[in-house]
This record gives C-alpha cells, structure tokens and sequence, in this order.
C-alpha cells in the first residue's frame, strides 16, 4: 500500500508554503521568448557586483577544491574592525537569511512563542513555523512595526521577537529613539532580533544599532552583503551580538556556511567605499524618480528607507504584475504579505526605472489619487 508521503513530515513543516522569490529574468525570458527585461523584483543592486569584490571572487577560484575557512577568519576580522566589535560576536551565515533561521532554531520551539509585525518579511513566520514555535503577529501601524504592541504581546513563552529596519516589502523606518526606548523594556530573556538588511540605504548619523549591544545583551543585529554591497548571489550575511550568542549559533550552523568565494568577495566589499557610496547615491536619486512618477500618476506610495518602493494600485495587483511581464517588466506582486492591491518595485537604473514608468503608462495604469 502506498502512503502519502507529505504526512511523514513532521507537523511544523506540513504547514509551511515556501517562500516565493522574484521571477528570475532567464525564467520570463523562456516563458515569453524575449530578451530585453528588466528586473525590479528582488532589491538587488542595479549596478552589478563592484570590481573588488569582483576581482577577488575570481582569484578564490582557483581554490575551488579546498573547504572554505569554516571561522571565516578574514571576513570576521575586516566586519569587527568596520563596526568596532570583537570578532567573537560575529556570526556569518548564507546569507542574513540562515542568521534568521539559525536564531529560531536555537532559541524557539514547539512550546514558545515567536513575535513580529503584521507586513513584516516573510522569512519570520516562515522560520518561526519550521520550528513549530507559535507566531504573535503584531497589527501595523500605517504599515511599519507598532512597538507599543509588540510589547504588549510579549509573555512568559516568548523567547524571540524579529523586527526589520526598514522593513521589507514596506520600507518603513523606526527611529533610533522609538528602537532604543522599545530595548529598554524587552526582559533581557527574549532575543530582539534587529534585521539591517537595508542598513546601509537609510541615513544614519551613527551605527546606534551596534552601539546599543553593549546595553542590551538580548539584541542580535543582522546585516546582509546581498542588497547595498551587490552581491546577492554568493549568499553571505552576518549577526552581530553578545558573544555568547554567537557561541549558541556556532553550534547548530553547518561547519561551512559560507563559501570560500563569497568570503573573499564580501571582505574586499567591505573595504569599496566608492561603490557602496555611489550604490547609496543611485538609489536616492531612482527613488526621487520613482517617488515623482508616482506623485504625477497619482498613486499612493510607502515612503521607503530601502532600495525599493511599494505603491497602491487600488486594484487587484496580480493582473498588472502579469502585464508589465509582457512588457518585460519584472516587478514583485506582495500577495503573501496580505497586500493584494499592492506592488513593490526596486529601485534600478535610471533607464530601467523608466522602463517601468512607460510600461505602466503604455498599458494605461493610473491612480486615483
Ligand atoms: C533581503 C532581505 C534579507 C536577507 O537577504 P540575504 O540575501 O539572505 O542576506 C533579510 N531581511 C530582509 C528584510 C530582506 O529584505
């Protein structure tokens, strides 16, 4: 007798749906036979990888058939001098993405409870649920965090709370004040996970969330080389936190996370401050372009702190994604964030900015405002 597979799962990952990535460009190209497309999908940079971290990827090459520095020693060191911390409460991961799976894994269970906001990233319920923790989803307030409730919703159970700054897909921003006050009165037993992912796009007049971990010891703070530092494809994030943490996350990580080209990519990434500066630069000046388009066509937007911009149709999205499709427009519909009227451009080059803003025109898509 046959049986269904999918019931041998435990309960926990029975449940989960995967997580839906933005169209990849060979995917659209294959579907529709055209070449030309622009992807404004997945918040990459628009400006291809720098030529450091270029270079250096392609001199890890010939070390192909050696394991990578498990401790990744280098990269460990070039992120502890940048940020001014020791090298032992730095933890790498496969991107941030394993960092926020690494830390469910090891401080949440089937018996505790697992807090984030309502339009908050979607990898936090879905790390949340693969370890058969209970998710308190926290209502928005007009689309960000609602810090009041969040604490509000903390009990005994709660061992970890994830909070992203800005959030994605919404690009909203919690000041400084607003974060450090809302530390202050988290019991230092739950883990406040501080998810930088778009760290580098937002203006900072100091790196407060590093300076807070010497205050807060239940505070991991997550940084990604995948968005401003441009290299989304070789996976490589960090945590930095109490050492004793990253003690905790060394343990159930695989022994080589990270790869080799990746490590040497993101250290000579680190120390490009001209192609991190002109990233940070591109990204205002498309996000004005964007921001004005909107403005004209009259289309309410999120203000966003993040290289991406996400706007209200007032009309189901699904069928507008598929046109730009056509059009060779790759944006991110946001249906699984509950955000159905919604789109979420990234913010490219200036051309493809424009692509985006004459497909829209072309197809006769306007807002109401
Ligand atoms: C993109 C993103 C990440 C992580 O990306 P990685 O490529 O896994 O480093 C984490 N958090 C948020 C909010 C993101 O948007």
């Amino acid at each position: 007798m046959s049986c269904d597979l999918t019931l041998l799962a435990n309960e926990a990952i029975r449940g989960l749906s995967p997580y839906q990535a933005g169209k990849p460009e060979s995917e659209l190209a294959r579907e529709l036979g055209i070449s030309d497309i622009v992807k404004l999908a997945s918040n990459e940079n628009p400006l291809g990888p720098g030529e450091l971290a270029s270079k250096a990827a392609q001199a890890a090459i010939s070390q192909l058939h050696r394991y990578p520095d498990s401790n990744g020693f280098f990269l460990k060191q070039a992120l502890a001098t940048k940020l001014k911390v020791t090298p032992q409460q730095i933890t790498l991961g496969n991107g941030s993405n394993d960092l926020l799976e690494l830390l469910a894994r090891t401080f949440a269970g089937p018996d505790s409870q697992v807090i984030f906001s309502q339009y908050a990233f979607v990898v936090y319920p879905i790390a949340t649920q693969a370890v058969g923790a209970t998710a308190v989803v926290t209502p928005a307030n007009a689309y960000g965090h609602d810090l009041d409730a969040m604490l509000t919703a903390i009990n005994d159970t709660t061992r970890l709370i994830y909070i992203a700054n800005p959030n994605n897909p919404t690009g909203n921003y919690l000041t400084p004040d607003a974060l450090q006050r809302f530390l202050a009165q988290v019991p230092e037993r739950v883990i406040v996970v501080l998810d930088e992912a778009y760290f580098e796009y937002a203006e900072h007049d100091a790196d407060h969330a590093i300076a807070w971990l010497a205050q807060f010891r239940n505070l991991v703070v997550t940084r990604t080389f995948s968005k401003a530092y441009g290299l989304a494809s070789l996976r490589v994030g960090y945590s930095v936190s109490d050492p004793a943490i990253a003690d905790l996350l060394n343990r159930v990580r695989q022994p080589f996370n990270v790869n080799a080209i990746a490590l040497a990519a993101a250290e000579a990434a680190l120390a490009d401050d001209v192609y991190l500066q002109r990233s940070v630069e591109l990204n205002r000046a498309g996000m004005a372009q964007l921001e004005a388009y909107f403005e004209r066509a009259g289309f309410t937007y999120i203000p966003s702190k993040g290289n991406f911009i996400t706007f209200d149709l007032e009309q189901p999205a699904l069928p507008v994604y598929q046109q730009l499709l056509q059009e060779g427009v790759i944006v991110r519909p946001i249906v699984p964030y509950g955000l159905p009227n919604h789109l979420r451009v990234s913010v490219g080059l200036e051309s493809e900015n424009q692509r985006f803003i004459d497909a829209m025109q072309k197809l006769g898509i306007k807002g109401e405002k």
